[in-house]
């Protein structure tokens, strides 16, 4: 999506080799007409599909999956982080392993918004080891659900998550799919194949 690689070009900062801070149109300040033009994106690539729920985990990937449920015309469920006294009996749940934050925590959703007829596509910011997403995947597997794809705002190309992803028979369709990074440069895989 050439208007989001610009908006990575002109603002990204690039922390290391490994770390891209976007807070000023994404993660933290968000640029809401950008938001809506990603989930417009994501509705055409899965739009020939019987999505039935759009799955994400809070807090970042919350305004993609509901740009992207709007434009699909239906709900979107984010998975919770934290134990909550509300969701606490009939959780799916899976553990989380973040590597920006060297910790692991539970996700959890509700027996309540998923199960064996929903038909899932899973949205988030960023696509790095894939830990979250995989967490996303068995949940949706425990559910008896079906997936349909993952769609990613940002993906690391270099890192191993879309592999991982793959491997699991996943469909992944990133926006923008960075090739390499280092402060000052950044390349994204189309980049390489001109
Ligand atoms: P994972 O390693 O599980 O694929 O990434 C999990 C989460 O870490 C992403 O959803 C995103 O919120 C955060 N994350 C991973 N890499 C980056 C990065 O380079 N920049 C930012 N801003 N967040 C990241």
């Amino acid at each position: 999506m050439k208007c989001l690689e610009d908006r990575i070009r002109q603002e990204g900062e690039i922390l290391s080799d490994k770390v891209l801070k976007v807070d000023s149109f994404l993660n933290h300040q968000v640029d809401a007409e950008l938001a809506l033009e990603i989930g417009r994106e994501f509705g055409r690539i899965f739009g020939d599909q019987p999505v039935t729920k759009v799955l994400t985990v809070e807090a970042s990937g919350i305004q993609f999956a509901m740009a992207t449920a709007i434009a699909l015309g239906v709900p979107f469920i984010y998975a919770k982080k934290k134990k909550v006294a509300t969701l606490s009996e009939g959780v799916y749940s899976a553990p989380v392993h973040s590597f920006t934050r060297q910790e692991t925590y539970q996700i959890s959703i509700s027996h309540k918004y998923l199960g064996p007829r929903d038909k899932v596509v899973i949205v988030d910011d960023f696509l790095a080891t894939g830990a979250a997403l995989l967490g996303l995947v068995d949940i949706v597997k425990e559910a008896g659900a079906e997936l349909l794809g993952v769609g990613c705002v940002i993906e690391k190309s270099f890192q191993e998550g879309r592999g991982l992803l793959e491997e699991k028979g996943v469909r992944v369709h990133s926006l923008a799919r960075i090739a390499s990074m280092s402060p000052g440069e950044i390349h994204f895989v189309e980049d390489n194949l001109t």
